[in-house]
């Protein structure tokens, strides 16, 4: 066959095929539509082929070869675990919190079958879903009442709408914030239907300012953490216990979109302070919302607590059982929420908790144990070394306050043709089994070991990684 050229009458039919062995073991493991679906197309590309006079071979492990690869590819779930290596801790695009193993198996229990999402066990009536949640979050936030929807944009969104639906909201013009992904304060303001009263300027607002912008149409005063920015030099802002008196004095309530919502103080693992819950609700705040994801460490979700009459007008609110979570949510949330009984043992349990308050010389010291692995990856065309880098919360959170971490900096030796080279390489990390990305700063590829969990298998795909 090889000094002929093959012709039509030589490719095998699909029937032949299929009784190929391993066809048959690819039809077992895909199953027979897929696998005859991806036949057709191989098909496709050797009639081509042998219309061009090329040569192909035609034989049945050679169709069972070709098609096996793609069947691979298809069967690969999109939505994959990756190592993220960013230096970034609660990286939105990498999917932010890791939740606990506690989490994870309350989410997988309420998953495989049947549960009381809405059903009380006692009476055998109808129930309500936010229960599995609201008796922990009042414990943990001190407040009266809690609800939960998919997330704290939702959450803003149900608020603004449910307390303030043609009615005015004054907010500072230094806390009108973008968060990445759309959320912009205006806009979800006129989307929920309410008002939004600009007050004071970008760098100061003062009180005064909140007390002229008050009128008989004002719902809520609002103010919004300024998650992702700070106003730095000639600034004035209003704090919460002032705010909460000017808006209780004209009997309006006053929230608070707290965005990370750390539930408990964290400089005790030596973070940056950032204000909780329970502090925000002591200083005046009528009702307050936060991310389940962020600084949390739980699963997506926005979490509203604050007064028993607001949180009553927010459930029943038909945005309510739009933005409603799911019963894997909830049990997630519940768990991690549960972690938070035990604040002594809260970073053993806490991914999130642990991740940041790592050790810089713990995190030195897996890259000093990794790097001969990834120098023997890489090969001659790179270096690579320990360095001392500075990583991020992310979310927004804390955006002026860095990490300390070490990272594992790969650098091409050659000065030309860097950039591409670079580019080569983040390419290949990300294609392996299990994506490693990274970050390219600096003329260098760097891989910061702060979220580095699975030392093994990481090494693992070292050993997989295909540079050239
Ligand atoms: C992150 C954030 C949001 C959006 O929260 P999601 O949970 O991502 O929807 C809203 N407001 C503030 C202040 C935030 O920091």
């Amino acid at each position: 066959m090889a000094d002929q050229k093959p012709d039509f009458s030589d490719i095998p039919s699909l029937d032949r095929l299929l009784q190929a062995p391993a066809v048959i073991a690819l039809v077992e493991s895909h199953g027979r539509s897929a696998t005859v679906t991806a036949l057709r197309t191989a098909f496709d590309t050797v009639r081509a082929a042998v219309a061009a006079g090329d040569e192909v071979d035609l034989t049945e492990e050679a169709f069972a070869q070709t098609i096996a690869a793609r069947l691979e590819r298809e069967a690969t779930p999109g939505l994959r675990r990756v190592f993220n290596l960013t230096g970034t801790v609660l990286h939105t695009n990498l999917g932010r919190a890791p939740l606990a193993e506690a989490a994870i198996t309350a989410m997988a229990d309420a998953a495989r079958g049947a549960s009381n999402l809405e059903f009380d066990l006692e009476t055998g009536k109808r129930g309500d879903r936010d229960v599995h949640v609201e008796e922990l979050l009042c414990e943990l936030t001190g407040a009266e009442a809690a609800t939960v929807v998919n997330n704290n944009a939702g959450a803003v969104l149900l608020l603004l709408n449910a307390l303030a639906l043609r009615k005015e909201v004054p907010v500072s013009r230094g806390e009108l914030v973008e968060i990445g992904g759309a959320f912009r304060i205006p806009d979800i303001m006129a989307r929920a239907g309410a008002k939004l009263v600009e007050v004071g300027t970008t760098n100061r607002t003062h009180a005064r300012d909140f007390e002229t912008a008050i009128s008989d149409r004002t719902a809520l005063v609002m103010k919004v953490h300024t998650s992702n920015y700070v106003v730095q030099g000639f600034t004035a802002d209003v704090a919460e216990d002032q705010l909460a008196t000017i808006a209780h004095a004209r009997d309006i309530p006053f929230a608070v979109d707290l965005g990370a919502g750390a539930l408990v103080d964290l400089e005790r693992w030596g973070l940056p302070h950032e204000p909780t819950p329970r502090e925000t609700l002591a200083a005046g705040a009528d009702i307050i919302t936060f991310s389940g994801d962020k600084l949390l460490g739980g699963p997506q979700a926005g979490l509203i607590v604050g007064r028993a009459d607001l949180i009553a007008k927010l459930k029943k609110n038909p945005l309510k059982r739009a933005l409603r979570c799911d019963k894997a949510t909830l049990a997630a949330l519940a768990a991690t929420l549960g972690l938070y009984r035990d604040p002594d043992r809260l970073d053993e349990h806490l991914p999130t908790l642990r991740l940041l308050a790592r050790k810089p010389a713990d995190i030195h010291a897996l890259a000093d144990s990794l790097i001969e692995e990834l120098r023997a990856a890489v090969g001659e065309a790179c270096t690579v070394s320990v360095e001392d880098c500075a990583g991020q919360i992310g979310s927004g959170a804390l955006p002026v306050e860095s990490l300390d971490s070490t990272a594992l900096v790969i650098r091409p030796v050659a000065s030309r043709g860097q950039g591409a080279k670079l580019k080569q390489l983040a390419t290949s990390l990300r294609a392996l089994p299990v994506p490693v990305i990274g970050r390219v700063h600096d003329d260098a590829l760097w891989l910061d070991l702060r979220c580095l969990d699975d030392a093994d298998g990481f090494r693992a795909q070292l050993n997989m990684l295909q540079t050239s």
